[in-house]
């Protein structure tokens, strides 16, 4: 397949660097949620700046070998990241040590001045993170969107745009029906044990879809990094790159009503507004 091409992005005043910054919770949730925006922008020469709040020590180990005697889960896991984040062209993966599973309450002045810190150091023109039901109801992603949409908040007028990931309901049910329909009992029926109706939401629709297609065996290369995750039980180790294009090739956002001072967002120029 041909290289994909981005279209030409208007510039901003000045030299400095164009910056997205993506604030997530945990090693995977970046290529999951916008694997293929995230590889588009740095195609497109933006700079991508993660934060990660934590190395995801406490989330669940696909095949034991991968973390052997002494080892622990979270350095193993920020080595995936790191991986996946060299596959999507992230400019710089900032982890924090925030403790997995607490993210809601534990450490919340400290997280929050960490974001309002890179939002300072790293002027991004558009702030990525989970929406208000963490994708699934995930108390560390919903913690993450507090803590964001609070730092972004609190620049006032001058805040950068704040987009929301999101998804429509049915597309991880769709993934895991199909890919259980070809493979029999050797994948599992649920996403990492959770019921794929609970991924997505319905009562706020996105604003903004971004076709990453071209993108997608990026996107597909960057999960399957994640190897304590995405183990050979999960559908995303069974999907071929058409049906990743099919189901994860359009990737949402619904843009946060905060006031912000950007006024042709980098976001923006990518996708296409979707209808409500
Ligand atoms: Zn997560």
């Amino acid at each position: 397949m041909d290289a994909p091409t981005s279209p030409p992005l208007s510039s901003l005043d000045g030299d400095a660097p164009r910056t997205v910054l993506a604030v997530f919770a945990h090693p995977d949730d970046e290529s999951l949620m916008c694997g293929g925006t995230i590889a588009r922008l740095s195609d497109a020469g933006v700079r991508v700046i993660l934060m990660c709040a934590s190395r995801g020590e406490r989330g669940s180990v696909s095949d034991p070998a991968l973390v052997p005697d002494g080892d622990d889960l979270g350095r193993v896991r920020s080595g995936e990241l790191a991986e996946a984040a060299a596959i999507l062209g992230i400019a710089e993966v900032i982890t924090l040590d925030h403790a997995d599973g607490d993210l809601r309450w534990r450490d919340v002045p400290q997280f929050h001045a960490e974001i309002v810190d890179a939002i300072v150091r790293y002027q991004p023109e558009a702030v990525l993170t989970f929406a208000e039901n963490g994708l699934y109801w995930h108390l560390d992603h919903i913690g993450v969107h507090e803590r964001t949409f609070t730092a972004v908040k609190s620049f006032g007028a001058e805040a950068p745009p704040l987009y929301y990931v999101t998804m429509p309901k049915g597309i991880i049910r769709d993934v895991v029906d199909a890919v259980h329909a070809k493979s029999g009992e050797a994948v599992d029926t649920s996403f990492w044990g959770i019921e794929p109706d609970a991924f997505g939401e319905a009562e706020m629709p996105p604003s903004l879809a971004i076709d990453v297609r071209p993108w997608v065996p990026r996107k597909l290369a960057a999960l399957r990094c994640h190897r304590t995750q995405m183990g050979t039980h999960n559908p995303i180790a069974w999907i071929d790159e058409d049906e990743a294009r099919r189901w994860l090739g359009v990737e949402f956002f619904r843009r946060s009503p905060l006031p912000c001072a950007v006024r042709d967002p980098v976001l923006e120029q990518l996708g296409a507004p979707v209808a409500t």
